[in-house]
């Protein structure tokens, strides 16, 4: 049986796999689509519940991934999500299991997929103010996000996480107001900074919002420390609010990258291997399986795809090219 990590030539090992489960989505975040939509890969490019789990046992058994985050498009739109997670949970050694979702429709979910084994959840949301939400989503469903964090807390997947995007001029404003209402219901609140991964093409260093900013905006109104635990590969700044009420992440990617400690692979629903979000080039897997090769033959050439992973994302070189795949069909 062919074993061995997926290193690359700068000793990254990744050991945290992101599945993107369907490129669709229920809301239209003006950062993240535009307003009509995109063109869905056709469903025969999807890859079936089978072969994704196929793929994810491949990458546990021989691949030493540890952890596999379910994404998308919005993950919660694949109707074999309960059974991906039981069939992945079910695998040795157990890999850590979440999902990232923008919560709709998770009330409903959140007790059949922490009995099928799910660990964790990330929720996106950018404001807590109605009107807002639904400038940026572009539909009007906020008190779903509310209602589906609960039951993700309730149901017990957590810490549950909330990862908010700001945008100047719309909800720029909000840090302090999103950290407060996250407190008071114990969710551990995430700003992440806008990256070039818009379908649009409309993300500008000069209108993105900063990490800088973000502190700014919160130092204002509360005592934030750095928390003990070690960055390690995690992406998120760590803060503890006020001497210990909770805690606050800021993961910097554009202005404080964190390359050089990434442990992330991704995989996307038409069954391509990306060695990086901003990678410009991709490895089929899906034609492999397809086409009959071995488990062993899958692990070699993930491998291989793995190893010429790039030192960084590159975003302030003069020769950065946004990739081709937006961020909801490569899975954020
Ligand atoms: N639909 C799910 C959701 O919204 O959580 C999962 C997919 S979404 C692409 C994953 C995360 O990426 C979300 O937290 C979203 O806010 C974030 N995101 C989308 N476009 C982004 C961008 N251009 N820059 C930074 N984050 C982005
Ligand atoms: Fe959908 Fe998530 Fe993109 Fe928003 S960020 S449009 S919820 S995929």
């Amino acid at each position: 049986m062919s074993t061995g990590p997926l290193l690359d030539t700068f000793g990254r090992v990744a050991t945290d796999l992101r599945v993107s489960l369907t490129d669709r989505c229920n809301l239209r975040c003006s950062y993240c689509m535009p307003a009509e939509g995109l063109d869905w890969l056709p469903g025969e490019e999807v890859l079936t519940d089978d072969e994704v789990v196929r793929l994810i046992t491949v990458a546990v058994e021989r691949l030493g991934v540890r952890e596999v985050r379910f994404t998308g498009g919005e993950p919660l739109l694949r109707r074999g999500l309960p059974d991906i997670v039981r069939r992945t949970t079910a695998l040795r050694p157990r890999p850590q299991t979440s999902i990232t979702t923008n919560g709709l429709g998770l009330s409903r979910t959140a007790a059949t997929l922490a009995e099928a084994g799910l660990d964790r959840v990330n929720v996106s949301l950018d404001t807590v103010r109605r009107e807002d939400f639904a400038t940026i989503t572009r539909r009007d469903r906020l008190p779903d996000v509310v209602a589906g964090l609960a039951a993700a807390s309730a149901a017990g997947l957590g810490p549950v996480k909330v990862n908010a995007v700001l945008m100047r001029g719309v909800n720029d404003d909000q840090a302090p107001e999103l950290l407060r209402w996250c407190l008071a219901r114990g969710y551990q609140l995430r700003f992440i900074e806008q990256m070039p991964l818009d379908a649009q093409h409309q993300w500008s260093r000069e209108s993105m919002i900063t990490a800088e900013e973000i502190f700014a905006s919160l130092n204002a109104e509360f005592l934030l420390e750095p928390a003990e635990e070690p960055r390690g590969s995690a992406p998120a700044e760590l803060f503890t609010v006020d001497g210990g009420v909770g805690t606050v992440g800021v993961i910097a990617s554009v202005t404080r990258p964190f390359c050089g400690d990434c442990d992330r692979v991704r995989l996307t629903a038409d069954g391509q291997v990306r060695n990086c979000l901003f990678a410009r080039q991709e490895s089929d897997l899906r034609a492999a399986l397809r086409d009959g090769a071995d488990d062993n033959e899958i692990a070699d050439r993930w491998r291989v795809a793995m190893f010429g992973k790039r030192a960084g994302h590159g975003i302030d070189d003069l020769s950065f090219l946004q990739p081709v795949r937006p961020m909801s069909a490569i899975g954020g």
